[in-house]
């Protein structure tokens, strides 16, 4: 109270004071839903100066407008310090507040009924601004805005955002608003924009840097694309692709949903090393670089990938942007539907003629990945706060959660799901709908009971088992069943699919095959294999079983079978994706001496066998292997490497990986020793391919000791980190070990734990889940 008291008298216009309660830290529930009920008509004009050196602040001052149902304290979200707020205004004057839990409050007597003003200036936050030496963009999702600006940060507290930024010379800029024009004041160059849509907090963003741009006119729509690709080729190969798979998206929906594109605007930023695939604001939508630009040379899995992100990103316009969910609870609500819609939309663009492979190959194996494990979590989940809404997302909402949809469309018939889904972005565009509201709407369409329906596979975790082989193709195949060995490997694509991904999961159940007999099964079903997305389920799953569950001894000895025969069919007349796909998996299982200098050859001449073509980023793997393998020339590989990379970005990349790939263990240990700075891990996505590096099964012997610290970092992580990155740190750190050493450290971190975040238990339990059952399976071997 003291403390607070001194800094009101400091910072603000003091009158005689009585401190209003303050809730607690984050943005818990109770304190969104009572703002909601009675807080409405939210603008924020938002001005940033945003300087070109990261070690300077970025300055911010907003104008926030609303209207008070019920005069009242008014609770801001402000992640930051005190010393970061500068001045707070309310209605035209200084006023009171209490800075205090990540919030500022405004007593009820500086403010009044009806429209409000309150104008606030402050240092933002760097947190959430991925601030690089000559582009920034910010990433707001799920509760990030507030450590950039004083708000709502809450998805039902829509709002108008106005936004002006102040730049450098030579840098260009993007938010949701349409731009209006380009001022230039004392020294400073300011980008204004037109005000946006109503929008939630967590879909509002801006980036500024040097980029290029390029505007398209696509089915008479302006397209606007940023980008940082310096590489030609790829330019070549990839824009017309980029523009197209947006439109055709756009069209698809707009048909679908009968609901014409809801925003003035579409745009698209594709940025280095960004740490999703894509994120939906509206209007201006960020893509990894990586993702977004291909080569010529692409396998089919990655032209689906693209396609599958650019759907996906752009259904979200509809499903999330223009009706959003109210908590994040039912984040999955929109991830769903996204996936769902992009499914189809990728059917249609890519003329796919097998739509059921691709779908059981893209979410099947994800989605059993949880599933089966013992930390298991059910589609919908309870979230008491916003600052641990990170928790929500994984396997289960992106994966399981499709093919539970896929399953509702088919109790339901497609027309009357199709009229359902219409209605609900209807009756909520612009707004916010839960879960509950869409069931509502759905049930009126159906006679189904959709209500035991949704307790069984929304509401509770779990994979289910039965005691018979899959029969029916068409009707739910979502579970594990019984296998016949005997029976020949079915001739049909779809049920040769679930044959594969049935008796992998049946193997890590101890059933039917040990590790090493299944490891020999796989290499003679891909010997008759021609199907491109069987092929590569099948090799992801020798993989699996080659790093994690065979031993030490057992995989010396099957590596030479390993190579040869997948060396004899990348020579063989496939489909030349099929044989890079090939050479992938013979880059990533290789041990031999004689396999390696075969990939040094390739690498050294950039010749590879022929057929195949390979890509900057392939040559990067292939160095990147022999140096995990310990070849003697690996540090001058790694140097041509990084010499041979001319892309910026790229080369800085490959820079921050280096130490990750070293032969020396204290540059190793030194390396991971600079990940317990926040400041190292800045860069995720780089973050987790430097800790694959560091774990691979071939070093995991010196690496075993980074694990117990890893785990203890973890809660860290999650604060600190971006939606997806403690999953991904956990994956890449537990993922591919096998010992009974690691398997303790694990437990023994556990039991020292026991009141530990348990949706943050549950994502260490699904990450372990390999490792122990290694422990079984290793066993039997
Ligand atoms: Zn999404």
């Amino acid at each position: 109270m003291n403390r607070i008291l001194i800094l009101l008298l400091t910072l603000t216009v003091c009158y005689s004071c009585s401190e209003p309660p303050v809730p607690e830290a984050g943005v818990p529930l109770t304190l969104a839903e009572e703002r909601h009920s009675r807080i409405s008509d939210l603008r924020y004009d938002l001005r940033f100066v945003i300087p070109a050196d990261t070690a300077a602040p970025v300055m911010g001052e907003e104008t926030l407008h609303f209207h008070m149902e019920k005069k009242a304290d008014l609770v801001l979200d402000f992640k930051a310090s005190t010393e970061s707020i500068k001045e707070v205004r309310a209605n035209g004057d200084d006023c009171r507040f209490v800075y205090k839990n990540e919030h500022i409050v405004i007593p009820a007597a500086e403010l009044k009924e009806g429209s409000n003003t309150v104008e606030i200036r402050f240092v933002a936050g760097n947190a959430a601004l991925n601030r690089n030496a000559d582009y920034m963009y910010a990433l707001f999702v799920p509760d990030r805005a507030r450590t950039a600006f004083p708000c709502l940060d809450q998805p039902d507290m829509k709002a108008v955002f106005t936004v002006a930024l102040s730049i450098p010379e030579n840098w260009k800029a993007m938010t949701n608003g349409p731009l209006k024009s380009i001022e230039k004041s004392d020294s400073l160059i300011w980008w204004k924009f037109a005000p946006s849509e109503k929008i939630s907090t967590y879909l509002f963003s801006f980036t500024a840097g040097n980029y290029f741009s390029e505007t398209r006119m696509v089915d008479g729509r302006e397209m606007e694309f940023f980008h940082r690709e310096t590489d030609s080729a790829k330019l070549a190969a990839s824009i017309d692709e980029i523009f197209s798979i947006h439109a055709a998206s756009l069209k698809f929906l707009e048909e679908y949903t009968g609901i014409p594109y809801p925003f003035r605007k579409f745009a698209f930023t594709a940025i280095p090393a960004f740490q999703f695939g894509g994120m939906e604001h509206p209007g201006a939508v960020w893509y990894n670089a990586g993702s977004l630009f291909l080569e010529k040379s692409a396998t089919k899995t990655q032209l689906i990938r693209r396609a599958n992100l650019i759907a996906h990103e752009t259904a979200h316009m509809w499903f999330g942007d223009l009706v959003t969910m109210k908590w994040f609870n039912d984040v999955w609500m929109k991830e769903v539907f996204a996936n769902f819609m992009a499914d189809k939309i990728v059917a249609e663009i890519l003329s796919d003629d097998q739509p059921d492979v691709k779908f059981i190959t893209q979410h099947y194996p994800l989605a059993y990945a949880i599933d089966r494990t013992t930390g298991a979590n059910p589609i919908r989940q309870e979230l008491a706060n916003l600052d641990q809404a990170g928790t929500m997302y994984g396997g289960i909402i992106y994966h399981k959660a499709p093919v539970v949809m896929q399953q509702l469309e088919r109790i339901m018939g497609e027309k009357p799901f199709q009229n359902g889904v219409r209605k609900y972005l209807r009756n909520y565009a612009f707004a916010n709908a839960s879960w509950p509201d869409l069931i509502a709407i759905l049930d009126e369409e159906t006679d189904q009971d959709l209500k035991s329906w949704n307790d069984k596979w929304v509401n509770k975790p779990g994979r289910p088992s039965f005691d018979f082989p899959i029969t029916d193709l068409k009707a739910n195949t979502y579970g594990l069943f019984t296998a016949d060995t005997t029976a020949a490997v079915p001739s049909d694509p779809v049920a040769r699919t679930l044959y594969w991904l049935n008796l992998y999961e049946n193997m890590l159940e101890g059933r039917y095959y040990t590790p090493m007999e299944y490891a020999q099964k796989l290499l003679d079903g891909l010997e008759r294999e021609k199907e491109e997305l069987i092929v590569t389920m099948q090799l992801r799953q020798l993989s699996s079983v080659y790093w994690r569950f065979l031993t030490e001894r057992q995989r010396q000895d099957f590596a030479p079978t390993v190579e040869a025969r997948l060396w004899k069919l990348l020579e063989r007349s496939n489909p030349s994706n099929v044989r890079k796909t090939l050479l992938k998996s013979f880059n990533e299982m290789a041990l031999s001496v004689g396999a390696m200098e075969k990939l040094y050859a390739i690498w050294k001449m950039q010749m590879p066998p022929a057929g195949i073509s390979l890509s900057e980023g392939d040559y990067t793997d292939i160095a990147s292997a022999l140096a995990l393998r310990s070849h003697p020339a690996a540090d001058s590989i790694l140097d041509v490497q990084s010499q041979r990379i001319t892309n910026g970005d790229r080369k800085e990349r490959f820079h921050f990986l280096r130490p990750s790939l070293s032969a020396d263990q204290q540059v190793r240990d030194e390396f991971f020793e600079s990940l317990k700075r926040r400041e190292n891990r800045r860069k995720e996505a780089w973050v987790g391919d430097a800790l694959a590096h560091l774990h691979h099964p071939l070093r995991r012997g010196a690496s075993e000791k980074y694990l117990l610290p890893s785990l203890e970092m973890l809660e860290e992580i999650q604060t600190t980190g971006d939606i997806f990155f403690p999953v991904n740190w956990l994956e890449q750190s537990l993922g591919m070990y096998s010992s009974a050493s690691a398997n303790k450290i694990v437990n023994d971190f556990l039991t020292a734990h026991p009141n530990y975040n348990g949706l943050l238990k549950n994502k260490i339990l699904q990450a372990a889940d390999n490792l122990f059952r290694a422990q079984k399976l290793l066993a039997g071997n």
